[in-house]
């Protein structure tokens, strides 16, 4: 059950809940939301119990609970906006975070940053720890890659987000990248998720292939509870038996987050799709469900790609994808109540 306490009330009335949650051997945290202050209680809990709370001063009501998380729903807050600095946000407006799959060279990633803001875009993706299938494929820049993509964002004024996959990078992330990335494969990496938590940068969270929405939003819950509360959550399709795409993409589940949660959803049509074909379509199709924004890949020359080239847009395509989300976006923004 989650304790409802008002915001404007005397601190006495405060520790008396905590004290009588105490003396009676119940395990709780205080979370100190926009609304109200949210006193989650571990346990399951009789209704006399129930009826004892809500009784108590500064109590606006007791509510059970049926989802396991706290801080990532709607009941903490009702929206989050991550502030990039200098106009840039994540959760107000539709944002597109573009780049190649892989940082290849300083010159390829100069190119496509030179493209990409000048059509207004400005967060730059490039993987540089690439969580490859094969230890044969190429494994991204490392060190390099990360310093790449720094001085490359700086220099045309964008962020930088880059996928992090051992907490041993965090300095160097820290030093160098604006948005922590955790992929698909390391969702469920609660370690790393923990030290994450216990960072000022932003994480945008990706959804594991065989994750529900529910262990979704605990890996988000995980790191907010350590303390970080810019989550960025990135849903990129599920594993099932169709293999026409490289996963498939669940677009159901971009209205079900959006009305679970107050954490920004954005949807990556690259990893979920896999073919350029395809991708405008599906990154359209996030407009309109009302996602916060997409995460799409982009090359000046797919062929050159070191890795995911065949999913990766070309400019000319990057371009007509851009121009029809931006009249999606209009025509839509005005009918979301999420
Ligand atoms: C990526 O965005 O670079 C990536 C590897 O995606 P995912 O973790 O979703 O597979
Ligand atoms: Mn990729």
């Amino acid at each position: 059950m989650i304790i409802v306490v008002k915001k404007d009330i005397n601190e006495e009335f405060i520790e008396n809940i905590k004290s009588t949650l105490s003396a009676n051997g119940m395990s709780f945290d205080v979370l100190n939301g926009e609304r109200y202050i949210l006193i989650p209680v571990a346990g399951d809990l009789t209704t006399s119990d129930i009826g004892r709370f809500k009784a108590m001063p500064g109590v606006d009501r007791v509510v059970k609970i049926s989802t396991p998380y706290v801080m990532a729903s709607k009941s903490y807050r009702l929206k989050t906006v991550v502030d990039l600095g200098d106009g840039i946000k994540i959760g107000e407006g539709f944002t597109m975070i573009s780049g190649p799959c892989s940082v290849d060279s300083e010159a390829s990633l100069d190119k496509i940053a030179a493209f990409l803001s000048g059509r207004g875009i400005r967060i730059l993706r490039g993987g540089t720890f690439k969580m490859r299938t094969s230890p044969y494929s190429f494994q991204g820049l490392g060190e390099e890659g990360v310093k790449i993509l720094h001085d490359t964002a700086k220099r045309y004024n964008m962020r930088s987000v880059s996928e992090i996959t051992d907490v041993r990078h965090i300095d160097l992330f820290e030093k160098y990248i604006d948005i922590f990335q955790v992929g698909a494969r390391n969702m469920t990496n609660f370690a790393l998720l923990k030290e994450l938590g216990r960072c000022k940068k932003p994480v945008l969270l990706k959804r594991s292939v065989s994750a529900s929405i529910e262990d979704f939003m605990l890996s988000a819950e995980y790191l907010m509870n350590e303390g970080n509360e810019n989550v960025i959550l990135c849903e990129r399709g599920i594993q099932t038996f169709d293999d026409s795409t490289r996963s498939t993409v669940n677009i159901a589940s971009i209205p079900i987050i959006k009305s679970l949660t107050h954490l920004p959803l954005l949807l990556d049509p690259s990893h979920s799709v896999g073919n350029f074909h395809y991708i405008p379509q599906v990154a359209n199709a996030a407009v309109v469900l009302g996602a916060d924004g997409v995460m799409v890949e982009t090359h000046y020359n797919p062929a050159y790609a070191l890795s995911d080239g065949f999913q990766s847009l070309n400019f000319n395509s990057f371009e007509r994808m851009h121009e029809n989300i931006k009249k999606l976006y209009e025509f839509m923004r005005e009918s979301f109540t999420y």
